[in-house]
């Protein structure tokens, strides 16, 4: 058994990054582990950013990566095994046809990046109605972790870099909490504003991340959550035309990959009040690929639709863990 071990939960944005500097100066270097999950679908200045910082305070970050491997196997098999007769309560034939069957075997095998990786396992893209990806992408991972040092460490405290002016859900954190036998959560910075939070960065003499200025959030690129000023300014960034790219690349793989052969990353933003199941799939799935939906972003003009903005107003991903901002 070692001495207390500090874990530092990091996302590259700005609260995660507070809650490191507040540890580094408390305590020593060899009692603090920051620790990233990646999800493989970060933003490349995110990347740069864990460097910086490890470069700044010559500290090691843990990078920690899912990995679907198995569960691709197992999907696989279920694929080409199905023999399933019947159909679902929406009248749909339970069994993959034959051709679907062999357009999802020819995608279902991994990717290199996990939340690609689990959207081509799921057949789909995580939406509001069912966020699947930070669990799978960054709670599970993390916590597993965290059980891996608790069986090595007398004491372990998780910092969480959470404030209570975020959320209603988070005005009544505590400063220090006991969850089990030797394992704590610490949140210095409950009572802290946002103002603070990047205070401390410039006190620190650090730069914040960079895609504070033109995104709201440090996040996946882009996010189930981006909202239209968040995705205009990520598709005009340098990086802009690649991530497009990128997420077209994505929409092609998990809709062969997928039973009905249709996926967005877009799903449940509803643009023009077109919801599934409200028009004709085909329409609803061409309204939403990624270029329509980089397109509406690219207009200035404010959508009114109920469920866009209703969208908008569940404003992150909000890992409890400090893993996601
Ligand atoms: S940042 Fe967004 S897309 Fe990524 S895991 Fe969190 S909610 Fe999902």
């Amino acid at each position: 058994m070692n001495h207390t071990h500090h874990i530092i939960g990091l996302s590259g944005g700005k609260d995660s990054t507070a809650t490191l500097l507040l540890a580094l100066d408390r305590l020593t270097k060899d009692c603090i582990q920051p620790v990233f999950v990646d999800t493989g679908n970060e933003h490349p200045a995110t990347y740069n950013y864990l460097s910086y910082l490890e470069s700044y305070f010559s500290i090691q970050i843990t990078r920690l990566k899912p990995d679907f491997t198995e569960e691709i196997a197992a999907k696989r098999r279920f694929i080409a095994l199905d023999r399933r007769t019947g159909r679902d309560k929406h009248g749909v034939k339970l069994r993959w046809s034959n051709r679907r069957k062999r357009e999802a075997l020819a995608e279902l095998k991994p990717s290199g990046s996990p939340f690609l990786d689990l959207c081509l396992l799921k057949g789909m893209f995580p939406s509001n109605r069912s966020r699947f990806c930070t669990d799978f992408l960054k709670t599970r991972v993390f916590v597993s972790f965290v059980d891996e040092m608790a069986q090595s460490h007398k004491k372990v405290i998780i910092w969480q870099g959470i404030r209570r002016d975020e959320s209603d859900k988070r005005k009544n954190a505590k400063l220090f909490e006991r969850v089990g036998p030797g394992f704590y959560y610490f949140r210095p910075l409950i009572h802290w504003s946002e103002k603070d939070v990047f205070q401390c960065i410039a006190d620190h003499g650090l730069n914040p991340n960079p895609l504070y200025q033109s995104l709201g959030r440090v996040g996946c690129a882009p996010c189930i959550y981006s909202n239209k000023k968040d995705l205009r300014g990520l598709f005009n960034s340098d990086d802009g035309p690649e991530i497009l790219q990128k997420m077209r690349g994505w929409e092609a793989r998990v809709s062969r990959a997928s039973k009905t052969g249709q996926a967005v990353f877009f799903q449940g933003k509803e643009l023009a009040g077109a919801h599934l199941g409200e028009v004709h799939p085909l329409v609803f799935f061409q309204r939403h690929r990624i270029d329509a939906i980089q397109h509406w972003a690219s207009k200035s003009t404010r959508f009114v639709g109920e469920d866009w903005q209703d969208f908008e107003k569940e404003s992150s991903c909000s890992s409890e863990w400090g893993l996601c901002e």
